[in-house]
């Protein structure tokens, strides 16, 4: 898999069962550093977890746990959230919006978005395209939901050809059985796989340049013959993507731009 590692689980948290969940946004002081954070309850959270991301601080416990149990679990681990947080304050993602003229990025090209109000009844759907350097929407209203709905869904038309595509071409040329391809939605692990040679990578991948997604799509593939990541797999990632280590340090560096939507 590849993603940062901002998140500390404490004990295994079940899936949070439906129902009740409660957000406050608290602050706390550390080192003499105030900090903002979000804490969410879940019913049948277990444990408490911590993530750091470009967002800020989030913590997840469960509706029992005493605000005084938060903030030791924080004041314990504040070398951690500290330097985490100063990882990422040069890299805040930048919220997203959806207006015409909102910036987009689409395999590293830039994309201008333009939307337009259809009062055509018969077309449901929204209709999206792309041409000269701009991302055309129609739809039958300008509502964010409504325009970044249908943009996702073109993302996401785009993403899988092309990710199965270069799957494909790689596995071929490195002789490897071309593994299945699926889309996710994770937002900061790029690509995964697993035993039953199923690759994952998700949908946000593809708004970064080709060079970028070749690496991890090699990455992926190079888990089908060793699957961790020892010196031997990033030996196989090298004969596969010569230039790996500086479209890794890319990609690290700038993924923040890839995830705020
Ligand atoms: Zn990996």
């Amino acid at each position: 898999m590849i993603g940062l590692l901002n998140e500390l689980i404490f004990s295994r948290a079940p899936s949070p069962t439906r129902g009740a969940r409660e957000e406050s946004e608290r602050s706390i002081a550390l080192q003499g550093h105030r900090v903002d954070y979000k804490l969410v309850r879940r019913r049948g959270r277990r444990g408490v977890g911590l993530k750091v991301d470009g967002t800020g601080m989030t913590v997840a416990v469960s509706l029992s746990t005493s605000v005084a149990d938060v903030e030791e679990m924080i004041g314990k681990n504040a070398a951690w959230v500290l330097k985490k947080l100063d990882e990422w304050s040069h890299r805040k993602v930048v919220p997203q919006t959806w207006q015409t003229g909102a910036a987009l990025s689409f395999m590293g090209e830039p994309l201008t978005l333009m939307v337009d109000i259809s009062a055509d009844t018969t077309r449901r759907r929204p209709h999206v395209e792309q041409l000269m350097g701009h991302l055309f929407v129609r739809a039958r209203s300008d509502a964010a939901a409504v325009i970044e709905g249908a943009v996702v869904d073109w993302y996401k038309k785009q993403a899988l050809p092309h990710f199965a595509q270069r799957a494909f071409f790689f596995a071929r040329l490195h002789g490897l059985t071309p593994p299945r391809v699926f889309l996710s939605s994770a937002n900061g692990r790029w690509g995964s796989c697993n035993s039953r040679r199923e690759v994952r990578f998700s949908w946000r991948l593809i708004k970064a340049r080709p060079a970028l997604v070749d690496y991890v799509v090699c990455h992926e593939l190079a888990h089908l013959r060793h699957m961790n990541h020892s010196s031997a797999f990033w030996k196989e990632v090298e004969r596969m993507c010569s230039d790996y280590r500086a479209l890794k340090a890319e990609l690290d560096a700038h993924d923040h731009k890839f995830r705020a939507f």
